[in-house]
């Protein structure tokens, strides 16, 4: 055995799923070269909802080497193909943001070039049906495929997530604290963080704090004053009520997010409930009416319904000196797009490659800072185009989305898109062209054009081409089970 000594103590606060993602992430791939130490407080509880993915998550599950079918069993999980968005465009219209690829590509245009092109010539079939996750979602059907051909994510309990993971993070070491964080100590000489002081006269010292303790910021920004940069004028929801209910029906392979005059409304099936909740601006809806739109829309409920206030925004530095902001605390975009968890294992993963070697340089904490911020404004700009095009002009709160001016990096995408059918993947965006031609198209963009390979293309060719596909789509999703009953046998519960 080494003799070694911890090389650094890093302290994490908070215990939602932030702070268990980091602590796992930390003790399975640092395991005993680090002092980890998490300190929770069952008394103040986590935020209760985040229950929607998207697919990199199936892959942070597997660096941490957690078999699928435990995950799931332990989280009540059920696979996500998608959201189905139902009254976007306009009320009564619905289209799907799959996870999966549309058509076939080729290197010069993408399929909606092509798919534009044939419906010039008199080509009516939807676009949806050339995506394979697509149409076995709106089936209600999924199954592991050979060489990964379905794309998916999970709806998952987050609580119960949490709770998971904790036992991997402690069985690899990590330490838990049970405790109210009273006070911050600051180093007088240089400003950093020292010490965590906790109800009872409890002192936790560090090298490097994780600011995981949600919205309250307590460390990045109860402590450090990192700034948080106000994205409302974009994002204008600002209130959440959320509920778990029982099941009406059977539990499908998609995250369902409904429109309604002031926001929307979210439905995410697990296996044994249903997590449901409204989004909404308080300046356009009064809590009331939302609590009761939602209490109406849902099965019988199965906890007491709880508010939740927040605000779109990114922490202006979300590693300052030697704290780093992950999660609510670093910055959040609303829901929509069920980007957060995700937000989380970008910013683990890239700390863990950023992990500072005794010393804190200034120059990783600059290139985390440039590399979440990048992440996050993409994603923003994604979530803000769902209600910046649409064809809803049918109340104050849809006409004030539909005029607002959005950040140019959005403008430029919408633009170029509708004057010509492109849009591009920047940077490694995480949404890729495939999302947004989806969306663009689902919220009621109509390209003037397309790429003029398509023309190249003869009828009989462009006929043979979409009858592949769909013919293709259409052999692998028959051989598909039920979703419900291949979570059921998946999980050994059959
Ligand atoms: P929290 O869950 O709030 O955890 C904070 C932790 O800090 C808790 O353990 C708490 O006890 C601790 N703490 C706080 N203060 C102290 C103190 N003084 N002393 C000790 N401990 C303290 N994300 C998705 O990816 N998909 C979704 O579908 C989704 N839906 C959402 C819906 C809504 C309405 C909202 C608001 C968010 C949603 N999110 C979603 C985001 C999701 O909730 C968060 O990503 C996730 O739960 C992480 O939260 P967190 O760990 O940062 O904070």
């Amino acid at each position: 055995m080494s003799d070694k000594k911890p090389v650094q103590r890093i302290v994490i606060a908070g215990g939602g799923t932030a702070g268990w993602m980091m602590a796992s992430a930390i003790a399975r791939t640092m395991g005993q070269t680090v002092d980890l130490t998490l300190v929770e407080s069952e008394q103040i509880g986590t935020i209760g909802v985040g229950e929607s993915t998207i697919p990199p998550l199936v892959n942070f599950n597997r660096i941490l080497g957690i078999p699928e079918p435990e995950f799931m069993r332990a989280t009540q999980a059920t696979f996500k193909l998608g959201i189905l968005f139902d009254n976007w465009k306009h009320d009564g219209d619905s289209y799907f943001h799959s996870f999966g690829l549309s058509g076939k590509d080729h290197w010069s245009a993408g399929f909606q070039h092509f798919w534009l092109n044939a419906r010039e010539r008199g080509h009516e079939q939807p676009y949806a049906d050339y995506c394979l996750e697509l149409v076995a979602a709106m089936q209600g059907k999924f199954a592991h495929l050979p060489e990964e051909r379905m794309n998916y994510a999970y709806h998952v309990d987050a609580t119960l997530y949490g709770r998971y993971l904790r036992k991997l993070a402690e069985a690899d070491g990590c330490k838990r604290v049970e405790g109210k964080i009273a006070r911050v100590e600051l180093n007088d000489e240089n400003g950093d963080i020292a010490a965590l002081h906790l109800d009872g006269d409890r002192r936790i010292e560090g090298d490097m704090f994780v600011d995981c303790t949600g919205f309250r910021g307590l460390l990045i920004d109860g402590a450090l004053h990192a700034g948080f940069e106000d994205w409302s004028h974009w994002l204008p929801n600002d209130s959440a009520i959320a509920v778990q209910a029982k099941h009406v029906g059977l539990p499908q392979p998609y995250t369902q997010a409904i429109a309604h005059d002031a926001g929307w409304q979210w439905r995410i099936p697990l296996q044994h409930r249903m997590g449901a909740g409204i989004v909404y601006t308080s300046g356009y809806l009064s809590r009331d009416e939302a609590y009761d739109r939602l209490m109406r829309s849902v099965g019988e409920p199965l906890i007491e319904p709880f508010d939740i206030k927040f605000k779109g925004g990114v922490r202006r530095r979300q590693w300052y000196r030697n704290c780093v902001a992950v999660g609510l605390s670093g910055g959040f975009v609303e829901p929509l797009e069920a980007t957060t968890v995700h937000l989380i294992q970008r910013a683990v993963l890239r700390f863990i490659r950023l992990m500072p070697n005794g010393r804190v340089s200034e120059r990783d904490a600059q290139e985390f800072n440039d590399q979440q911020r990048l992440d996050i404004e993409q994603i923003r700009d994604f979530v803000v185009l769902h209600y910046k095009a649409t064809n809803r002009r049918d109340s104050p709160f849809w006409r004030h989305v539909a005029n607002m001016p959005v950040p140019d990096s959005l403008q430029q995408k919408i633009e170029l898109f509708r004057e010509t059918g492109r849009v591009f993947r920047k940077y490694e965006e995480l949404f890729a062209e495939n999302s947004w031609v989806q969306v663009m198209m689902g919220q009621g963009i109509e390209p003037q054009s397309y790429h003029p390979i398509a023309d190249k293309l003869r009828d009989d060719e462009v006929e043979r081409l979409f009858q592949t596909i769909r013919d293709n789509i259409a052999q692998t999703v028959a051989t598909l089970p039920e979703h419900h009953a291949y979570v059921a046998r998946y999980c050994g519960a059959e």
